[in-house]
């Protein structure tokens, strides 16, 4: 067997290395990206990638999966003592698919969810019409308050009593304050729903611990792996013991067939990292860096954070009095090495994006000081403030580019 892909598929490997010079010179503040270990990035290359396990440890369709039952074991195991849950089932490819195989789980198609609206910062896949979730369930979706930007519960429970939803989900993809998951818990016995939260984005700060935890308050919680909690792409679903059954089945075989063994490897040594001290430090240090930001960048002309702060990993800006779209915003930072995304504002009316979104999770990995982090919020604010004044967008690029040498990608 030939190693030596690189010189034989040199277009492929080409595009590759590409990607690995962009991610080194790129600020990069996508909120839902991170950087995984080596460790995580090594076992997704091993032979595990050869094996066929469809089903269960014990009960697969196909013999010898002997060390695959171990590994899953580990790896579940690992789920459920990192985030004290009674039941984990870590075979979900994605996030998408976790959130597909609880809604078989609990549903059937045409029952009522209530979910947060994309406007406020929810995922389209909690009921949005362009998503399978829109199509096969009935959903309405709350927003925030239209001074504070927050969560109003008072103003969920109405919708709830009047909606009478199935599953009420809490979780959001761009949301920077705290959500009360009792309050949630509340809300859905009141109308005896089920609760079902998502914290795709928080997942690593449940984990480290600056994050109050949804798992003993919901039903059921589903995560992404790749996000905050820097493991492998791939998702995972905890639940409490009674709904693991129901749960197992509707992830296997009703939503899912083989499983990706390399990446459940990867989940498990994602999990394990999770535990060390060294992954609390780096929680606190993420929303930290994230609170420095948030606070830079509220005293920048032009620019409002969104709720006027943070307590996570992410903040939204309002970029609308630079007369910039947030596209616009985005594609201008872009070009100066700094990657965010544009995002719809709270209180905005149809779909014209007002705002960006950042995040700190990977420049957090990259180990910037507060000094980096500061500096480059800064020059957000001068990139922002100044889109036609070449000379400046100039100075920052270097002095972007002098950031992403300091602070290397690798991990
Ligand atoms: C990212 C995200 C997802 C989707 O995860 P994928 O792995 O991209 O499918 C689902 N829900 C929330 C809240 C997310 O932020």
């Amino acid at each position: 067997m030939n190693n030596d892909w690189q010189a034989q598929d040199p277009e492929l490997w080409q595009a590759v290395q590409a990607e690995a010079t962009r991610q080194e010179h790129v600020i990069e503040l996508i909120a839902s990206e991170n950087i995984a270990s080596q460790a995580v990035r090594a076992v997704q290359s091993s032979v595990l990638t050869n094996k066929y396990a469809v089903g269960y440890p014990g009960a697969r369709i196909y013999p010898g999966n002997e060390a695959l039952d171990r590994i899953d074991e580990i790896a579940r195991t690992r789920a459920q003592d990192l985030f004290g849950a009674e039941y984990a089932n870590v075979f979900p490819h994605s996030g998408t698919q976790a959130n597909q195989a609880v809604y078989a789980a609990f549903l059937q198609p045409g029952d009522r969810i209530l979910a947060m609206s994309e406007h406020a910062g929810g995922h389209f896949t909690h009921g949005q019409a362009h998503n399978f979730s829109g199509q096969l369930y009935d959903a309405q979706f709350y927003g925030v308050d239209p001074t504070t930007e927050c969560l109003d519960y008072a103003q969920i429970e109405r919708q709830a009593r009047a909606w009478h939803p199935r599953l009420i989900i809490a979780g959001a993809s761009a949301y920077s304050q705290l959500i009360d998951w009792e309050r949630f818990r509340a809300i859905a016995d009141d109308v005896g729903a089920y609760l079902m939260v998502d914290m795709a984005h928080i997942a690593g700060l449940v984990a480290g611990g600056v994050l109050p935890s949804p798992v003993s308050v919901a039903d059921v919680v589903t995560s992404t792996t790749h996000k905050t909690l820097r493991g492998p792409r791939g998702g995972m679903i905890l639940a409490k013991h009674q709904y693991g059954a129901q749960i197992d089945q509707a992830v296997f075989p009703r939503s899912q067939s083989g499983t990706l063994e390399q990446i459940v490897a990867a989940k498990a040594i994602a999990y394990r990292e999770a535990q060390q001290p060294a992954f609390r430090q780096y929680a606190v240090q993420v929303v930290q860096n994230a609170q420095l930001m948030a606070h830079v960048l509220h005293e920048t002309p032009n620019i409002r954070v969104v709720t006027g702060g943070t307590v996570n990993h992410e903040l939204t800006l309002d970029v609308r009095a630079t007369g910039m779209t947030g596209a616009a915003a985005a594609d201008l930072l872009y070009s100066v090495g700094i990657a965010t995304n544009k995002e719809l504002l709270p209180l905005e009316n149809g779909n014209t994006m007002g705002g960006i979104r950042i995040g700190t999770p990977t420049i957090t990995s990259r180990n910037f000081s507060a000094t980096a982090v500061q500096e480059v919020a800064e020059l957000i604010g001068t990139v922002l403030n100044y889109p036609h004044d070449e000379a400046k967008l100039t100075t920052a690029r270097g002095a972007l580019q002098r950031l992403t040498q300091q602070f290397p990608a690798t991990r």
